[in-house]
């Protein structure tokens, strides 16, 4: 007998549907499955007979093969289990003699105990998604069922293979799947007041959020760089609904989204510095988002940069340029998206003091050289600003007053996006301009040449930190809700590339 059942798969982060059949044949007893599947489908064979027996069906000792179309998109994880069990009892007539309607219009994920329990699966959200606005319905296990609640497809959800069978032979009903309770409020986030000091640092990372600049934190031990970094993300403004579902399935697709809600809070990732390549960028055999792609629409700090692998560092050359990772197989390639905002930080030097009011540094100018040469040109060259931190002495810090809150800042950030929204008819930030778009959107003011070339004889800046410096400008003018730039906002923006003056900076 042969029988026809319906679920989905995971392509990146997109679901496709996908049609599982049955077959059984008289023969010597074995078990196949053809399209594409791995290692996790192919053992799904030991869950579902166990399953399907302890839930009193017969698991015929026949030769049953299992084919999933389409052939061409790899099929990966447990969520087949339950598709094929029943597939497995419909064929065998466990479910009458006519398999029920009910069983060729449904999509079926799920995962399967050997008691023939539901266990909930990863990619829920992005699967169901492929089929939205289509009025169709699927069955999730019941931990994913907040999950699914999200996705606006009709979504019934069992507690184990029983129930489902149940279900389909018209003898019982299955729940909806209700929306997970909204999380109890947030803990306070830490907020930009609650720093002292480092007003430069702190006009720098505003100015970050306001254009979407990446930027690099250089700063002693105890310069306050990680409390700042981590008090970033409440400048930026509220997620869109379109962005949270995106980040979202990315949460999803990771095993993430345990309490199915959507990520509506921009995410803040800070991996060690010894994380590897694979795991920062993403990749694998059985492909998984990386740092970068969990923190899409959000902050991805990375403190100690230069710590960090050489290959880790290089990897981020493709998600800073195109924003989203690629990642290639044998016989297909999967793309995440990673547009995040990168907050970077480091020591001055190696031992961290060089530059420091009361500690003497230890060590050499080719030291020096070598620390900061890990950061590579072209990592460099897509970060926009290079802010330096200075120690803060102890009886200063007492007398210094409590700054700006981040609600305050975040207001002037919104204000400027909005500008940036109509300047560019969409949701792009300054930080992306390129070519025309600077010529056009960055006009200098008269004057502005004498101060520029003075700024590339003298301080040793390129052409490329121009086009930065220019861009920087732009955002300071946005800020402050002016047309047109200033020499004012050209001279400030020339203070966020301590990295291409002198190596070295003047103790
Ligand atoms: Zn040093």
């Amino acid at each position: 007998m042969l029988s026809k059942l319906r679920t989905l798969c995971l392509k990146g982060i997109d679901g496709r549907e996908v049609s599982a059949e049955v077959y059984i044949a008289s023969g010597l007893p074995a078990y196949s499955v053809v399209g594409l599947p791995d290692a996790a489908v192919k053992e799904a064979k030991d869950r579902v007979v166990a399953a399907v027996r302890n839930s009193g069906f017969d698991f015929p000792s026949k030769r049953i093969t299992v084919n999933l179309a389409p052939a061409e998109i790899k099929k990966a994880g447990t969520h087949f289990d339950l598709p094929i069990a029943l597939g497995v009892i419909a064929a065998a007539g466990g479910l009458g003699k006519k398999p029920p309607a009910r069983l060729g219009e449904t999509f079926f994920i799920g995962e399967l105990a050997l008691d023939g329990g539901l266990r909930p699966v990863a990619g829920v959200l992005p699967m169901l998604q492929a089929i939205k606005g289509q009025g169709r319905r699927a069955i999730v296990p019941g931990g994913n069922a907040a999950e699914a609640a999200v996705s606006g497809v009709d979504c019934l959800t069992a507690s184990n293979l029983k129930e489902v069978a149940s279900w389909l032979a018209g003898k019982a009903d299955l729940g909806p799947c209700a929306a997970g309770a909204r999380p109890a409020a947030a803990a306070q986030a830490p907020d930009l007041s609650e720093v002292k000091g480092q007003a430069f640092a702190k006009r720098a990372l505003e100015i970050a959020a306001a254009g979407f600049h990446n930027i690099i934190l250089v700063g002693p031990p105890g310069s306050g760089k990680s409390m700042l970094a981590r008090r970033f993300g409440a400048l930026l403004p509220p997620m869109s609904f379109d962005e949270a579902l995106e980040t979202t399935k990315l949460y999803s697709v990771s095993g993430l989204c345990a309490a199915g809600r959507l990520v509506n809070e921009r995410p803040f990732r800070e991996p060690h510095h010894t994380i590897s390549d694979a795991a920062l960028i993403g990749g694998g055999s059985n492909p998984r988002p990386g740092e970068v792609s969990l923190a899409h629409n959000g902050v991805l700090f990375l403190d100690e940069f230069p710590e960090f692998s050489r290959p880790a560092i290089e990897a981020l050359r493709e998600p800073l340029e195109a924003w989203k990772v690629t990642v290639s197989r044998v016989k297909e390639s999967v793309a995440y998206p990673a547009r995040f905002l990168l907050v970077a930080a480091m020591n001055p030097c190696p031992c961290g003091y060089l530059g420091h009011p009361v500690r003497e540094c230890s060590c050499t100018p080719v030291q020096v050289h070598k620390y900061r040469a890990k950061v590579s040109g072209p990592i460099l060259d897509r970060i926009d600003l290079q802010v330096q931190l200075s120690a803060v002495k102890y009886a200063d810090w007492e007398a210094l007053p409590r700054g700006e809150s981040s609600a305050a800042v975040a207001e002037r950030v919104l204000r400027a996006k909005e500008l940036q929204r109509r300047r560019f008819g969409g949701p792009k930030a300054n930080a992306f301009m390129a070519g025309a778009e600077l010529r056009r959107h960055c006009a200098l003011p008269a004057g502005a040449s004498a101060i520029l070339e003075t700024a590339m004889n003298r301080l040793g800046f390129s052409a490329r930190s121009l086009d930065k410096i220019l861009k920087i400008s732009r955002t300071i003018a946005d800020l402050e809700g002016v047309q047109d730039i200033r020499k004012e906002h050209l001279v400030e923006a020339m203070q966020y590339r301590m990295l291409d003056k002198a190596a070295v900076p003047a103790a």
